[in-house]
């Protein structure tokens, strides 16, 4: 059975381009008869605030977008699911990486990193220093290994980058193949301050929880291929086997992403206006190239079909 999930994080209210990918995910999930779960992704407990958790909850409700699992509030989410519960898992996987000698300290400072790159790249100097993973105030990177120079012979420099490049099948756009190495480098595994990263949790929830189908979006591609090659050091075959569907993002300007600060644009602000849901789903209709007859999102349901992905702007973005 096909399983997906829904996985807001309470560190803002949700906007328009969040309603976008839940609706979306909840199209593709009910139109096969799969099953939806929430999960929310609140592992960084001085980001996330109360009233947004109530936010993603009030926000569901208003969509009509109903689940299969996961909490029914913040205090049942507080209680039964939230990601803190699961830290141990979180750092199995971590220690697993660590006995394998995948991942090394870096205790570069946040300054010195955005000199030496403008991704916040550490520069290579941690890799040799063998500092001890206990060193506190240290993040843990994962060791990806080096592109090699073009002078490289080339039997060996396509083997080389066999070992950097991860696949996935998107379905939307078809395979894809990133390079690791050349996309990320060296990515954080563990924060300084000791807490998971993002890639880790993630991809130890959707073990966990069977997830077969994830939804997301395009600026989530080198999450997917970081995701992926932690998942091949780790051995969980069930995540490389998952699908993939990325999707544009809607913009709030013609190169910037909606973001969580953006008050205007958030769905609380929309409600607050008057906005009603059956606007926002035949908003979101048209970007998906669909034509409504009748209004609301079992209409939306109705006129949905697979078809419709290819609609998409492969991972573009829209305009608002
Ligand atoms: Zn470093």
């Amino acid at each position: 059975m096909l399983r997906s999930r829904l996985a807001p994080t309470p560190s803002g209210y949700l906007h328009l381009g969040n309603a976008f990918s839940f609706v979306l995910t909840w199209l593709l999930v009910r139109k096969q008869h799969g099953h939806l779960h929430l999960r929310i992704d609140d592992l960084d407990a001085e980001r996330a605030k109360s009233e947004y958790y109530d936010d993603i909850f009030t926000t569901l409700d208003w969509l009509g977008l109903n689940y299969d699992s996961g909490a029914r509030s913040r205090q049942d989410c507080l209680q039964h699911w939230s990601q803190r519960r699961r830290l141990h898992n979180y750092n199995a996987a971590l220690m697993r990486l660590a006995e394998q000698g995948d991942v090394f300290a870096c205790d570069c400072s946040r300054s010195l990193l955005a000199q030496t790159s403008p991704t916040g790249l550490c520069p290579g100097t941690c890799r040799t220093k063998n500092l001890p993973l206990t060193t506190p105030n240290t993040a843990w990177r994962v060791r990806v290994p080096e592109q090699m120079p073009e002078q490289m012979p080339e039997q060996i420099s396509e083997q080389i980058s066999e070992q950097t490049s991860v696949r996935f099948h998107d379905a939307s756009a078809g395979e894809i193949s990133l390079n690791v190495a050349s996309e990320l480098g060296d990515f954080i595994v563990r924060r300084r301050d000791g807490i998971p990263a993002y890639h880790i949790a993630s991809l130890v929830d959707d073990t966990l929880d069977g997830t077969t189908f994830i939804v997301r979006g395009a600026d989530l591609l080198t999450s997917t291929a970081a995701q992926i090659f932690l998942a091949e050091r780790l051995g969980l075959s069930g995540f490389t086997q998952t699908t993939f569907l990325h999707h544009p993002l809607l913009l709030e300007s013609p190169d910037k992403k909606i973001s969580k600060s953006h008050q205007s644009l958030s769905l609380k602000a929309m409600r607050e206006n008057g906005t009603s849901s059956e606007e926002v789903m035949l908003r979101i209709a048209s970007l998906l190239g669909i034509t409504l007859h009748g209004a609301g999102l079992q209409a939306l349901l109705e006129a949905f079909s697979l078809d419709s992905l290819r609609a998409l702007p492969h991972l573009s973005a829209f305009p608002l």
